[in-house]
């Protein structure tokens, strides 16, 4: 990232960013933010939405421990925080793997063995948001292993999770990673199922659900997605600088 955006991100989060110029023999994050800039307005809702929590809660204080790209994806190591946070942190990294690390622009993971998230103005693909994201039926039929009742319940209750259709193209690929964690949330990590009952888009995108981990992880998810959007242009899908 460059230097003066990495200042920046340092400048307005002094307590996440303690670290950064701590020497090497305590944290990764002596080497700064190692990804390009155009995560950089992700990266910047992410650390406004779990400073907000901290101060709001009073939560341990999240540190960055390292910040960096790999495999085409953010990855926000951090001490500190709670589930809400967490959830914060879950969905940036993944959001991450749909927006193009050098402008913004919702891309797509490319490359064998270098994998990047780029858009087609940068040697990528753009993620196609004018037809609605197929849903990827993951690997839900991969395992026919024998499962216990619950984990047979986790199962239906992540495939039934839709979001409702978003129709500000601009915000499709937000809601596309966000339904994908939770899904994720439900089958795998304990998470009770969530019901979506409206989606609002007049002012902001927003969310009205119940269930869940109530305001813990997947509140944390939420929150972010809304956070990001604001900050997205409704037809591009590019944070606007
Ligand atoms: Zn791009």
């Amino acid at each position: 990232m460059d230097p003066d955006l990495d200042q920046l991100l340092c400048s307005r989060y002094p307590t996440i960013f303690r670290d950064r110029h701590a020497p090497a023999s305590r944290t990764a994050m002596c080497w700064g933010l190692c990804c390009d800039n155009g995560w950089y307005a992700l990266i910047d809702t992410l650390c406004c939405e779990i400073q907000r929590r901290v101060d709001m809660t009073g939560v341990k204080p999240v540190v960055a421990l390292q910040v960096k790209e790999k495999f085409g994806g953010l990855r926000f190591y951090a001490s500190g925080g709670d589930e809400y946070t967490a959830g914060v942190i879950w969905l940036a990294d993944h959001l991450s793997t749909m927006v193009c690390e050098e402008c913004g622009a919702p891309g797509v993971q490319t490359g064998r063995g270098w994998i990047k998230t780029r858009c087609a103005a940068h040697e990528g693909e753009d993620l196609p948001l004018d037809r609605t994201v197929p849903h990827v039926e993951d690997d839900f039929v991969d395992d026919l292993r024998p499962v216990s009742p619950e984990r047979l319940r986790a199962w239906e209750l992540a495939r039934e999770f839709r979001l409702p259709l978003v129709r500000t193209r601009g915000w499709r690929h937000i809601a596309h990673a966000l339904e994908a964690v939770i899904r994720n949330d439900i089958r795998h990590n304990n998470l009770p199922g969530v019901v979506m009952h409206a989606l609002d888009e007049s002012e902001g995108l927003r969310f009205h659900w119940l269930g869940g981990d109530d305001r813990g992880r997947v509140a944390g998810m939420f929150r972010l997605a809304e956070a990001y959007a604001s900050r997205c242009d409704r037809r591009t899908g590019k944070p606007r600088s």
